[in-house]
């Protein structure tokens, strides 16, 4: 376990050489000072992802010290459309822009990553015999709960949501569940296989004897999923629906439960994934939606909160909803990668030196952070610091499809109540680490494809096999290499505080860790869990990618925090109102985390540009 960690980054290098995978060489270079070099292909990139180093330092300085990006350079590019930010809903900007346009309207995405996609993005590992792919963020497509204008998107990409959903074997570890007690925090390694957080594990009660609780505990949790008794019996009905949208879940299971706090706790992390907010600061009727355990307590007032199957119906990629930005970009730039199409995408290799070419009429450029948008003269004038140079550019049109925290910060000319809107929106911050191990021997010899850990920073480890559509067909025998994925959230420093709060204390607390803490975390949880079935961290981990999200899933409003608006006085409607030739898009301006909402946004403040 303490033996030297192997350095990845240069495992994988040095594979891909080996591999003859390295991209071509005789691409075409952009103008000088936006090329990529043409063996950055950033999808294969491990170690420290997601809000990676290099691409928030200028954003900070802008927001949090005020630092001014005065004197930029003008460049004498003219655009059509300048979309800052190249997520899902960026990318569908551009797209239905020349619908509406022209086809051969001149556009410019800028984005501060390295790679497009937003938290579409995909990490792709070349450290064993054949591909192995994962997503880094967005991964479901809810396409149950999609508007027809959405699903004729998707359809006209290419994408056939039926078709995949008939292909998915995925279910995030829970067909072969367990729960793992770690050392650290329970002072013994215990794994219960067939524990589910999400039901009443009927078939596993007995196992609830070796759970590191007390006999109080023990006896009062096996009750609680034993008894079908009706907590809410006799209350009157404004009471009922208090308790259900106005007590928080932890409340529920101490108050009407009779669980003891010890007990509580180990429900703490079961929504992080989910949800980004941990059950105390959840309704019951939030909680209950996300399958954590309460409706065989509440009679009939179930039917109004529990979890909807069909709503649960979802379509998948292998490398998440990066499939989406993926098809995007190939539509707007054809030359990185002529032959890409729906059915093959999946592994197609994108030419990233093709993004930023100057004899196209669709550009990407990457590492670019937009720190000024201004309506000037029926046109806008955009400033964005790349490789420390500030560079400023003008357009018709801008669509900012970047997080609503930081358009008050680049566009100072929008009203202070659109502003104070705009700050609201406190993202999520979430964790995603995927981890490539040799084989899942030990995972099958354990008879677990996943476990939840109560007392661990990621609330749960689980293979990323069984999505195998788009062109992904990874043979799977026991001595292949398969993707683990860690999930989850950091635990907010402080519970005691409003909602905004925790999120921003967690936000910072994911910024101040570095990749070795992570590379460690994952190292402890491996040995601990799997090193009894045979798993040497030493041997068997053969790559480290941490997605970190310290913007992550955009706020929805919570029973507990947050009013009911009138419509039109909520504050993503407030925030998204266009200015002269800019107008606003990112989820953020549905103020809903998915990805149907991102392109929503787009479709709407395209429409908006006159
Ligand atoms: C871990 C995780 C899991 C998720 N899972 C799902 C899921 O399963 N299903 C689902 O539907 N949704 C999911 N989501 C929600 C996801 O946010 C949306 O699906 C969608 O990808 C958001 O797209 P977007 O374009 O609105 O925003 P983003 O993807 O955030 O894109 C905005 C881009 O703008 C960039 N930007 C910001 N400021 C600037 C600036 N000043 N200059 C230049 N660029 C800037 C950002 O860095 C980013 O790249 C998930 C999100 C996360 C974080």
């Amino acid at each position: 376990m303490n033996k030297g960690i192997a350095r990845r980054d240069f495992l994988q290098a040095t594979v891909l050489t080996s591999l003859g995978l390295m991209l071509p060489t005789s691409c075409d270079f952009g103008s000088k000072d936006n090329e990529s070099p043409t063996n950055d292909y950033p999808p294969l990139k491990t170690g420290m992802r997601g809000s990676h180093d290099g691409s928030y330092e200028t954003a900070h300085a802008l927001a949090r010290q005020g630092v001014q990006f005065g004197n930029p350079t003008d460049s004498n590019e003219f655009y059509d459309l300048v979309v800052v930010g190249a997520g899902i809903s960026g990318l569908t900007a551009a797209y239905e822009y020349r619908k509406k346009f022209g086809a051969d309207s001149k556009i410019l995405i800028l984005d501060n990553h390295d790679d497009f996609g937003g938290h579409a993005k995909r990490n792709e590992f070349n450290q064993s015999s054949s591909t192995r792919l994962s997503w880094a963020g967005t991964m479901n497509l809810e396409y149950t709960s999609f508007s027809k204008s959405v699903l004729d998107f998707i359809a006209e990409l290419g994408i056939d949501v039926n078709a995949l959903h008939k292909k998915i074997e995925f279910k995030y570890g829970n067909d072969k569940p367990a729960i793992w007690f770690d050392e650290d925090s329970y002072g013994e390694n215990i794994l219960i296989p067939g524990f589910s957080m999400y039901g009443r594990n009927e078939d596993v009660l007995d196992q609830i004897d070796k759970f590191p609780l007390s006999e109080q505990g023990i006896k009062a949790l096996k009750a609680f999923y034993v008894k079908d008794d009706n907590v809410l019996e006799g209350l009157p009905e404004k009471e009922i629906e208090r308790v259900l949208y106005k007590t928080s879940y932890t409340d529920f299971l101490e108050q009407y439960c009779q669980l003891p706090k010890e007990v509580i706790e180990i429900f703490i992390k079961a929504t992080d994934g989910y949800w980004g907010v941990q059950p105390h600061s959840l309704s019951v009727a939030e909680a209950v939606s996300a399958w954590l355990p309460g409706a065989h307590r509440m009679g009939d007032s179930a039917t109004q909160v529990a979890g909807n199957e069909e709503s649960e119906e979802v379509a998948m990629f292998p490398d998440g909803n990066a499939t989406i930005a993926r098809l995007l970009v190939c539509s707007l730039i054809p030359d990185i990668c002529p032959e890409a199409n729906a059915k093959t995408i999946a592994m197609a290799k994108l030419d990233y030196s093709k993004l930023d070419l100057s004899n196209s009429s669709t550009k990407i450029r990457l590492s670019s952070t937009v720190v000024k948008v201004k309506n000037e003269d029926n046109k806008v004038a955009v400033t964005y610091v790349r490789n420390g140079k500030t560079m400023r550019i003008r357009s018709k049109h801008s669509v900012l499809a970047c997080y609503h925290s930081i358009i008050p910060h680049i566009c100072p000319e929008l009203p202070s109540d659109q502003k104070k809107a705009q700050q609201y929106q406190v993202k999520h911050p979430m964790l995603v680490t995927n981890v490539l191990v040799k084989n899942s021997k030990a995972l099958d010899k354990l008879g677990i494809s996943g476990a939840y850990c109560p007392g661990r920073m990621h609330a749960k480890v689980f293979m990323t096999k069984g999505v195998n559509t788009v062109g992904y067909q990874p043979d799977y025998d026991e001595d292949e290499a398969v993707p683990l994925m860690f999930w989850g959230m950091m635990e907010p420093p402080e519970r005691d505080v409003h909602i905004h709060d925790q999120l921003r204390g967690a936000r910072m607390m994911l910024l101040q860790k570095k990749f070795q803490d992570f590379e460690r975390e994952v190292r402890t949880v491996l040995d601990g869990l799997l090193g009894p079935a045979g798993f040497d961290v030493t041997e068997d981990i053969l790559a480290i990618t941490v997605n970190r999200w310290p913007h992550g899933y955009s706020y929805g409003y919570l029973d507990l925090w947050d009013e009911k608006y009138n419509a039109g006085e909520a504050p993503h409607e407030i925030a998204r109102q266009p200015i002269g030739n800019i107008s606003i898009a990112n989820c953020d301006a549905a103020a809903s985390a998915y990805s149907q909402s991102a392109i929503e946004e787009a479709f709407r403040a395209v429409n908006e540009l006159k």
